[in-house]
């Protein structure tokens, strides 16, 4: 039997969590969150009763411990973590430390910030003649990142990219940006708080961005969004146009030939 659920609890906005994950915390005799990003307000899907950590104070051990313990006791664990916990979620080292103790459990996907970030700005990534990749990276923090996947690297197929934890290092991520291509005129979003009350979307270009961040002052939680699907100069979607037959929906040519 499955005792313990992995959720993601989406960006901010506790609507924005999926049915099944707040049905499973609702559930959940033990709810374990990441109270440094999740938004407390998902707390009231838990039931009465339910014991409730913040694992902004506990080291993974601690968060095993809980876990383990309330297991053998027959009770079920919501493990609570922002956006989607695939990415950069610290997850699966937790997953791996279950396997071992024979501890079932699942994971329920969650709407993660940079999906939020294109909501909040109206914006579709993959726009046609434009660019048809996402990618989903960092500057290097603590977590040192693999040499091959340097910011400048990944600069140079100039997708759309959504840039987690750099904001504070908004200048090397510039750099990094034009040293791997991108012209200086490319446009950048910053968007703040992603589906929260207090949400605030920066716009500039990689020439001017870094000044505007840092008008701004503290910036938490930031979504860095680059690329030029941000200029508003695109091809139509092929998915709609009438000339184009797919499986569904036979193109006009099609039709009256
Ligand atoms: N698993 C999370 C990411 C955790 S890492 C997800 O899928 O979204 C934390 C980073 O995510 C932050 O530094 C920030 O870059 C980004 N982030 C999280 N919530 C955000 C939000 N509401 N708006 C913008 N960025 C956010």
């Amino acid at each position: 039997m499955t005792q313990v659920y992995f959720i993601g609890a989406g960006p901010g906005d506790p609507e924005l969590i999926t049915v099944k994950g707040r049905r499973l915390i609702s559930e959940a005799d033990v709810v374990i969150y990441a109270g440094s990003l999740v938004n407390p307000e998902i707390l009231q899907y838990c039931k009465e009763g339910a014991e409730i950590h913040n694992s902004a104070s506990m080291s993974l051990d601690d968060v095993l411990v809980v876990t383990k313990r309330a297991v053998g006791e027959g009770k079920t664990v919501a493990r609570v973590h922002t956006g989607d916990p695939a990415i950069y979620g610290a997850i699966q080292e937790q997953m791996d430390a279950l396997k071992p103790a024979g501890i079932e459990f699942e994971v329920i996907p969650g709407v993660s910030s940079f999906l939020a970030s294109a909501a909040a700005l109206k914006q579709e990534y993959t726009l046609p003649g434009i660019s048809q990749t996402v990618i989903i990276t960092r500057l290097e923090g603590r977590t040192p990142m693999p040499k091959k996947e340097q910011l400048s690297y990944l600069a140079a197929h100039q997708a759309t990219m959504c840039i987690f934890l750099s904001v504070q290092m908004m200048d090397s991520v510039v750099e990094n940006l034009v040293l791997g291509g991108y012209s200086i005129d490319t446009p950048v979003a910053i968007v703040i708080r992603a589906s929260w009350p207090d949400q605030k979307i920066l716009r500039g270009t990689l020439g001017t961005i870094a000044d505007i961040v840092r008008e701004e002052g503290v910036i938490r939680q930031a979504m860095i969004v680059v690329g030029r699907v941000l200029g508003g100069d695109y091809e139509l979607s092929k998915l709609y146009d009438k000339q184009f037959s797919h499986m569904f929906r036979d193109g006009v040519e099609a039709d009256s030939k």
